[in-house]
């Protein structure tokens, strides 16, 4: 069994102006296909070759031997959860369940998005800034390089990736720009 390099939800172009057909070109089609790739390698012929991208994360994390196999399947899961974090109509606040839940978790969706902003400008370096649900409540986390919540068996509701390769072709040194696009104009509630 391999793990496939899934489709992009979208044309490569779906969420320009914020994020460009060239970003895309190179941050799906090299950056996550690259971790796919190597991942593959690396788990061919080993106890991980069958198992689940999910498990093969929770079964890697943590062990010094296993860095390089947990880092390309982390990444090779965070980017597809990154894909499905946006849509071409996304932007804005919840509705319903969700946006109660937030309101009740953070006090209003400006605190929960101002949280959110400080998380993801706030990873120094390479990482990720997430909404996850943990027992029921709601929060926001960052990490670093590939560490995922899943690895934690937390429950992510949307991620944005904040390494360079995410933003810098299109924003430069403006990651909060880039956040801020994603908040107010790509994010894709549930
Ligand atoms: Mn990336």
């Amino acid at each position: 069994m391999t793990i496939e390099l899934e489709q992009l939800p979208y044309e490569m172009d779906a969420l320009e102006p914020y994020i460009s057909a060239t970003t895309m070109e190179f941050h799906y089609g090299k950056h996550h296909r690259t971790y796919v790739e190597n991942l593959n390698k690396l788990i061919k012929g080993t106890e991980f070759e069958n198992m689940p991208l999910e498990k093969i994360i929770q079964a890697t994390q943590g062990k010094p031997e296993y860095t390089a196999i947990f880092n390309n399947a982390a990444q090779a899961w965070n980017h597809s959860f990154f894909w499905h974090s946006m849509s071409p109509n996304g932007g804005g606040q919840p509705k319903g369940e969700l946006l109660k839940k937030i309101e009740r978790d953070f006090g209003s969706y400006e605190q929960f998005r101002a949280d959110f902003k400080n998380a993801a400008l706030g990873q120094f370096g390479s990482g990720w800034a997430w909404l996850v649900e943990e027992d029921g409540k709601l929060k926001v986390m960052k990490t670093a390089n590939a560490a995922t919540p899943i690895a934690e068996k937390l429950k992510p509701l949307i991620a944005i990736d904040v390494w360079e390769h995410a933003y810098y072709l299109d924003y430069q040194n403006r990651r909060g720009d880039f956040i801020e696009a994603f908040l107010d104009h790509l994010v894709k509630w549930k």
